[in-house]
């Protein structure tokens, strides 16, 4: 079998742990292709596919367009290390949509996307601590690997070993929602905090949405206390809005990274800012950052052609209906089977907790019930629905979802809150 070979030849059998689908306790599907909103594993089987490569993949696997665009930039060459204009094509059309963002440097990854802006960030403001969120993800650069989601959570780990001490000495966190709890650390930390990063809106502790007032409070502090926020969209930008979490609340930060969604698929990830910032990065300034592989021109067409196929009319409002029908519908089925549940969603992503009360941070999405949830993701996979394998993941839909998949899904979950609900009352 294909797993038992992997555990011998990566660690864990996988690339990225989370892959391993070790939080509910099983193995994974080796995939062999995709198409549209499906998943083909090497046995043949067919799954929906909620996962969409962990957000990254909006308008459907394989869409002719871009397989012809990548085919066509492959052809003329894999890459440079030298500026193609290809790269100038992707960051006008990131600037155009998010206000407020002047430059953009490209990178191949989320993580560096978010370590770099810390980078910049504290040598912007000339200070060495920074905030988080208990349960934001920034990727796994040492010191945002603190108090982190996604995989460390499901893991059970608030941070990693190997990430020393010294390293994560300035990294203060705060819990998601609590503009109080921000208030405290700014008061208690005046002048020595460089930035507040953090996720708009959460897909790292499963989803979580801000309270009303919580991003605009926390503007107002970094704009009264000389601190950079920085929105971390690797997940949320281009996915619950064109531009991101940003446009959609109309708050501005300083800085902004991105990755997934702008990739299309391929490895890529972007940091954007006020220009009065982001000359500060090397070569114009003394903050240093570089990449061998920065603005591959594969992955940047790839990312392009996505955009370009997202901006058509119609797109978030086509992701925007899939979803909301969706987190109605098991809402409603919730209600058929008494099953405490919570389910919310922005755009093309989504989340649910098995919870009686309201999911506002991390604590919150702790409580939720681990044992419905691997049965539920157990269930659904061997109806051949694909979800995240771990309770603190969101849930992404692209522009090939169509009706034939939500009803699929719905009677899955039908199905499996049946069985879900019977082993309660067993
Ligand atoms: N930031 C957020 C919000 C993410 O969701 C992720 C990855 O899931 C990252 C950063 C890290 O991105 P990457 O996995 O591309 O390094």
């Amino acid at each position: 079998m294909l797993f038992k070979r992997a555990q011998k030849l990566i660690p864990g059998g996988v690339n990225s742990p989370v892959r391993a689908f070790t939080a509910v306790d099983t193995f994974p599907a080796f995939i062999a292709r995709a198409s549209g909103s499906k998943l083909y594993d090497v046995d043949g089987n067919a799954f929906v596919d909620y996962v969409c490569s962990w957000g990254a993949n909006i308008v459907g696997h394989a869409h002719p367009e871009i397989v012809a665009a990548v085919t066509e930039t492959a052809q003329n060459g894999m890459g440079f290390g030298a500026p193609t204009e290809y790269e100038l094509a992707l960051a006008e059309k990131i600037l155009a949509a998010l206000p407020g963002m002047e430059q953009l440097r490209l990178v191949t990854s989320g993580t560096e996307a978010c370590m770099t802006a810390l980078r910049l960030a504290r040598g912007y403001t000339n200070r060495c601590k920074f905030i988080k969120f208990a349960g934001n993800y920034h990727g796994h650069s040492d010191s945002l690997l603190v108090n982190a989601g996604s995989g460390p959570a499901a893991h059970s780990i608030s941070s990693s070993k190997g990430v020393v001490p010294n390293l994560i000495k300035d990294t203060l966190t705060a819990e998601y929602n609590s503009s109080q709890a921000v208030k405290d650390l700014v008061f208690a930390h005046k002048g020595e905090i460089a930035a507040i990063i953090l996720e708009p809106v959460v897909g790292n502790s499963g989803f979580i949405l801000p309270n009303s007032s919580f991003l605009n409070t926390i503007r107002q502090i970094c704009t009264d206390e000389g601190i950079l926020l920085i929105f971390d969209e690797v997940m949320t930008g281009f996915r619950v809005a064109w531009g991101g979490a940003q446009t959609i609340f109309g708050i501005q930060p300083d800085l902004s990274t991105l990755g997934k969604v702008i990739g299309g698929g391929l490895p890529i990830g972007a940091l954007a800012g006020r220009a009065e910032i982001m000359s500060l990065l090397s070569p114009c300034g003394e903050v240093y950052q570089a990449g061998t592989l920065a603005g591959n021109p594969i992955a940047v067409s790839c990312g392009l052609k996505t955009l370009e196929i997202l901006e058509r009319a119609a797109s978030f409002p086509k992701l925007a209906s899939y979803q909301e029908q969706i987190v109605a519908g098991i809402s409603k089925l919730a209600i058929k089977h008494c099953l405490p549940l919570q389910a919310s969603g922005l755009g093309g992503i989504f989340g649910i907790f098995f919870s009686e009360h309201p999911v506002a941070n991390f604590a919150d999405a702790k409580k939720s019930c681990q044992k419905s949830f691997q049965e539920f993701f157990g269930t659904m996979f061997a109806s051949g629905i694909y979800l995240p394998p771990s309770r603190f993941e969101a849930c992404f839909v692209s522009l090939a979802h169509d009706s034939s998949d939500l009803s699929n899904t719905l009677s899955a979950v039908d199905h499996s809150f049946a069985q879900i609900a019977n082993s309660r009352n067993l």
